[in-house]
């Protein structure tokens, strides 16, 4: 084919759909849609992604590809086709949606350059002069750090300077070198005769793989194994006796592992309920989304890898999705011991090198399962056969910034494309899907027993408010104390939970009512004990704790709040003879500390772990027989209408963490708000309950899921711009929607300052509103000169997943 279609890397709404560019002659048989080229833009050369090829073009006088990036395509025609779909559906740059698809490794790093090609070096300004004194090419980062952009702008404008984009390449996969023979062993014998006798290094190479019959070695083995040197080899290569060779090796995280084998379980009644109809749309290939409604424990894990086993067994792939917080190295165990090398295993733990490692597996065909987090949604595969969500209700599901997509929509997308089943899964399931299989759009598959028939633990519910009243100022109820102690003394394990979200440790002044908040950001910092400092969660900056109030002089400025150091203090204060772990961000950010720490757990080297949300889920521990909710209700304040869903699903999780095995399980929730709804509901695994109140609720408020929700953002230092723009937005907005749309705003966001911008917002709820999108989009396009010079931000999240 004579020409491509190319989306070029460039973000922004005049370049968001395909150029045209000639194939060079000498490309034209090994070019396909899919790969990334090299092309000239303007003025620069950018990366692009090939989206089709054809012997026919509009335009004349096309420019020509300047380079390939790939040789084998990066994307499927069917991930082309769905970059397109999440363009519209999410309204983000095609360019962004091919992105979203590739393995950071691979996503594009261009070093901009900057080339003097005016007459005079005299010409510059002084601050910019230097660097080009005696070189043509200097970074751009190098000069910004002296140069402001306008000054630099100013040269390029009168040609005296040009901006070069040079794309870096960043995927370095790992090699090693081998050595192979070149002939046969008695050719080799041959070659013997011919080298001098005092080359005896020579020789012994040439016996060591005579001898051991071997075709090909790693380099650095056979330099052991023969004490010889590099030189050696390399004068034998040079003969044309050896033949060395880079062979692409895979960086396994799990390759040190054994994983013991594992063989299906006998279904229990509920069960074989439920696979039934999955296994007869693989057996079919139906295109049907299952909800797959099972308490905590009641066997959904052993579902999945049953109909996998099937999926594999017709020679097809599968992907199944799990909350990057649940790929526990458990999790992962279960795929791996059933499957074996067949599973590719994909989450945010992984460095760079290993998640493009695995993504190449995926790409070479050479596994059929990925196991991973949001983004395995985009798995390379080609005869998909089946996709699992696990924990459907997972907010972690939902990309928060673009292309911001949910996995569970491009899920049954490609379920649609591949004409496969689309399981979702969960315990909680969101309002949206019950209501969906309510309908009958999504199939409902219920388990409602856990396996063998356990029992859920009971719940204990403890008013915080009454022990304040009791004279019990510590953060554990007398309840949570005995149940404690008792475990110790059984030798069984406690898991605590800290409700972060919603929640943080402020300082705080106790005469004037001072907060510290950050100077940038209209929010209040959150106090780390390491290191006595104040930090801004959403900006970064940082201050040293004061001693005394910056309003008043008082030294009564105290923290409060309780981060999990804190718990952890008061605990061994109140528990001496405790083993605690304590997981949170500050314990974990380290690369496989979240998993040391399980381990530890699951090998009874502690009593308590005490952790943050993200011990809520996935953790299966024979001995846990405890859980603690320190603080349920801090949730429920947030200005988000899924609060109380969210409040539900966390402690209907955590709950579940306890009493799996043989041993009971016991609950106690600690909470200043004992009688809401969805504290109560949870106590009692009343979710049918918790649906239907919600759905009222809902209902009343105009919320989903019986509307749709769409959210624009906008933002910029001056808080009159902001006021204007999305005034100017509301009325757009007024004057185009459908009748039945509402529109609210503006107002300024709970937040109303991040990083010195204000932000304003205005909530679209509507039913059906076919054009809201082009709508949207026109407002996008109406503003995109300013987005580009004028710092003006304005993000459209439809179905956001926070109102924040
Ligand atoms: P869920 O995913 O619903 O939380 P799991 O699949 O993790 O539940 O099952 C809970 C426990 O029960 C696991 O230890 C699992 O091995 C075991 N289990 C599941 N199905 C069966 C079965 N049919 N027979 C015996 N044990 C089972
Ligand atoms: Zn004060
Ligand atoms: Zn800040």
């Amino acid at each position: 084919m004579k020409y491509a279609s190319v989306i070029v890397d460039v973000q922004a709404m005049q370049t968001d759909r395909a150029f045209d560019y000639k194939v060079p002659e000498e490309w034209q048989q090994l070019v396909s849609p899919g790969m990334r080229v090299i092309v000239p833009f303007g003025p620069r050369k950018v990366q692009g992604f090939i989206v089709e090829l054809k012997n026919q073009t509009d335009y004349e006088k096309l420019k020509s590809i300047s380079d390939l990036v790939d040789l084998t395509p990066c994307l499927t025609t069917e991930l082309i086709e769905l970059g397109q779909w999440l363009t519209e559906k999410t309204l983000c740059f095609k360019v962004s949606a091919f992105q979203a698809m590739l393995p950071a490794a691979m996503k594009a790093k261009y070093e901009k350059v900057i080339r003097f090609i005016g007459d005079e070096l005299e010409a510059l300004p002084f601050t910019i002069r230097p660097f080009f004194e005696g070189k043509i090419e200097v970074d751009l980062k190098d000069i910004e750090q002296v140069a402001s952009f306008r000054e630099i702008h100013k040269e390029i404008e009168c040609g005296n300077l040009e901006v070069i984009y040079k794309v870096k390449q960043k995927t370095n996969k790992k090699t090693v070198k081998v050595i192979k023979a070149s002939e046969t062993f008695s050719a080799l014998s041959e070659h013997l005769s011919a080298i001098p006798a005092n080359a005896k290094k020579q020789h012994d190479i040439i016996h060591y793989f005579i001898t051991n019959r071997l075709n090909e070695i790693p380099l650095q083995l056979l330099l052991s194994e023969t004490k010889a040197s590099d030189t050696t080899v390399k004068a034998l290569i040079s003969k044309g006796i050896l033949q060395e060779e880079n062979r692409e090796i895979y960086r396994d995280p799990y390759e040190n592992r054994e994983f013991e084998k594992t063989n299906p379980l006998p279904l229990n009644e509920e069960q074989q309920q439920a696979i039934g109809p999955i296994i007869h749309a693989i057996d079919k290939k139906l295109h049907e989304v299952f909800l797959m409604y099972g308490v905590t424990g009641s066997g959904k894990t052993e579902v999945y890898l049953q109909s996998i086993d099937k999926v594999l067994k017709e020679g097809r792939e599968a992907i199944v999705l799990v909350p990057e917080i649940s790929l526990t190295p458990q999790m992962v165990h279960r795929f791996k011991g059933r499957f074996g090398s067949k599973v590719a295993v994909l989450h945010s733990g992984l460095s760079t090198g290993e998640k493009y490692d695995e993504w190449r597996k995926i790409q070479r065909k050479e596994v059929q399962l990925v196991v991973g987090a949001r983004s395995a949604i985009f798995a390379p595969f080609e005869k998909l056969g089946m996709i699992i969500i696990d924990e459907e209700h997972e907010s972690s599901y939902k990309q928060e910034e673009n292309p911001r997509y949910h996995a569970r929509d491009v899920a049954i997308y490609r379920g649609k494309q591949h004409n496969c089943p689309v399981v979702l899964g969960s315990a909680t399931p969101t309002l949206e899907s019950f209501a969906r299989s309510q309908k009958g759009v999504y199939k409902l598959l219920t388990l409602k027993e856990r396996v063998n028939k356990r029992n859920m633990p009971s719940v204990e519910i403890v008013d915080m408010r009454e022990e304040l009243r009791n004279g019990n100022r510590s953060m554990f109820s007398a309840s949570l104390m005995d149940k404690m102690t008792d475990r110790l003394n059984k030798h069984e394990q406690t898991v605590l939970l800290l409700n972060k979200r919603g929640y943080s440790s402020f300082v705080m002044c106790r005469d004037c009512g001072y907060v510290n908040g950050c100077p940038h950001c209209d929010i209040s910092l959150t106090y780390h004990l390491r290191g006595q400092q104040l930090k801004c969660h959403y900006c970064g900056y940082e201050e040293p704790l004061p001693n005394t109030c910056p309003e008043c002089e008082s030294e009564h400025i105290r923290y409060f709040g309780t981060g999990t150091q804190k718990v952890e203090e008061e605990l061994v204060k109140i528990l001496p003879e405790a083993r605690i772990i304590r997981m949170d961000v500050d314990t974990t950010n380290r690369k496989g500390a979240h998993e040391k720490l399980l381990t530890k757990f699951g090998q009874k080297q502690a009593d308590i772990l005490l952790g943050t949300q993200m011990i809520a889920k996935g953790l299966d521990f024979p001995d846990v027989t405890l859980v603690g909710v320190l603080t349920a209700d801090t949730m429920l304040n947030l200005p988000d209408f899924r609060a109380s869903e969210k409040t539900f699903q966390l402690l209907t999780q955590v709950s579940g963490r306890a009493g799996r095995h043989e041993l009971p399980g016991e609950v106690v929730i600690q909470t200043y708000t004992p009688e809401h709804y969805s504290i109560q509901l949870s106590s009692q695994y009343d979710y049918d309950s918790l649906f239907r109140h919600e759905m009222q609720l809902r209902k009343t408020h105009a919320y989903p899921p019986y509307y749709f929700i769409a959210l624009v953002t906008v933002s910029h230092p001056d808080i009159m711009k902001v006021v204007s723009v999305t005034e100017t937005i509301v009325q757009y907005l007024r004057r185009n929607v459908a009748n039945d749309t509402r529109i609210l705003g503006p107002v300024a966001s709970p937040i109303p300052r991040i990083k010195d911008r204000y932000r304003y917002q205005c909530m679209v709820k509507y039913k059906r509103d076919n054009d809201l999108h082009i709508t949207l989009r026109k407002i996008l396009e109406h503003f995109q000169q300013e987005m580009t010079t004028n710092q003006l931000m304005i993000s459209v999240d439809l179905n956001p997943n926070t109102m924040m």
